[in-house]
């Protein structure tokens, strides 16, 4: 589905990933874990077209997206919600919701159902549900960034790279947005996760990599990192 081979990127001289090489098959979550200023968000965005990547391959379903800008790679079914709060803060929930579908009504997907796709977003985010005509600048934050992930879905897309989704959440919304993921994924949404919460991520995951300085440093099941000493005494707060 989603594979990426030496992908080098960073901003002006400064380079960031050296060579990041990441597989998302179709169906699977894999999350990236890593410190912070690792290239978690860079890798995201490199791969969105949010940030001009400066070598390497990027394929999606065996088409090439790599330098392709971020509109066109949403159009080819790539979503990414990216890390904080992106939303149009004048406009309802819902109306952010159906902006979400855009680019899949310019692009060569298929139209389908917005009014469905909308109902069903509505399904998965019950606290949106009950705000859809509320302004979204006056959504709590955390309300805000469901409404960011909400959006992703919107594009029904082939696949969504979400950014640390529960950033700055309160514990219970963290364990909704965590249910959420638990949800697209037992529909058979490809995601490639980016979390803090490493424990969490591996735990939701198939497969795991773990960034080192811009470079992937140890990879494997989501099983098999969750045992492993290294992974353990650096991201799961053991030692
Ligand atoms: P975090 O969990 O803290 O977000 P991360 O692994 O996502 O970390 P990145 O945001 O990808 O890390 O940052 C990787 C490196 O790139 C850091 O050293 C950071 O300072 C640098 N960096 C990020 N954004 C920019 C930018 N716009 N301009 C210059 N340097 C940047």
């Amino acid at each position: 589905m989603l594979s990426i081979k030496n992908l080098e990127a960073g901003y002006g001289k400064v380079k960031v990933l050296h060579g990041v090489s990441i597989e998302v098959p179709k169906g699977r979550v894999v999350t990236l874990i890593g410190s912070n200023g690792a290239g978690k968000t860079t890798t995201m965005k490199a791969i969105s077209g949010m940030l001009a990547p400066s070598a390497g391959e990027i394929t999606l379903g065996g088409k090439n997206i790599f330098g392709l800008e971020s509109h066109r790679i949403a159009r080819q079914g790539l979503a990414h919600s990216p890390e904080g709060r992106r939303v149009f803060p004048t406009l309802s929930v819902a109306d952010n919701l159906l902006l979400g579908a855009f680019p899949r009504l310019t692009g060569s997907r298929a139209r389908g159902d917005v009014q469905n796709d909308l109902e069903r977003a509505m399904d998965l985010f019950p606290r949106l549900k009950e705000r859809r005509q509320q302004q979204a600048g006056t959504l709590s934050g955390g309300e805000q960034q469901m409404l960011a992930m909400a959006r992703a879905v919107m594009l029904n897309p082939d696949i969504i790279l979400l950014d640390e989704p529960s950033m700055g959440l309160a514990p219970i919304l963290v364990d909704e947005v965590f249910r959420i993921i638990r949800r697209l994924k037992e529909e058979g949404v490809t995601m490639l996760l980016v979390e803090q919460f490493a424990a969490a991520a591996l735990a939701v995951a198939d497969y795991g990599y773990v960034l080192e300085n811009g470079r992937i440093a140890v990879q494997g099941p989501a099983e098999q990192l969750k045992t492993d000493p290294a992974v353990v005494a650096a991201y799961l707060g053991g030692g």
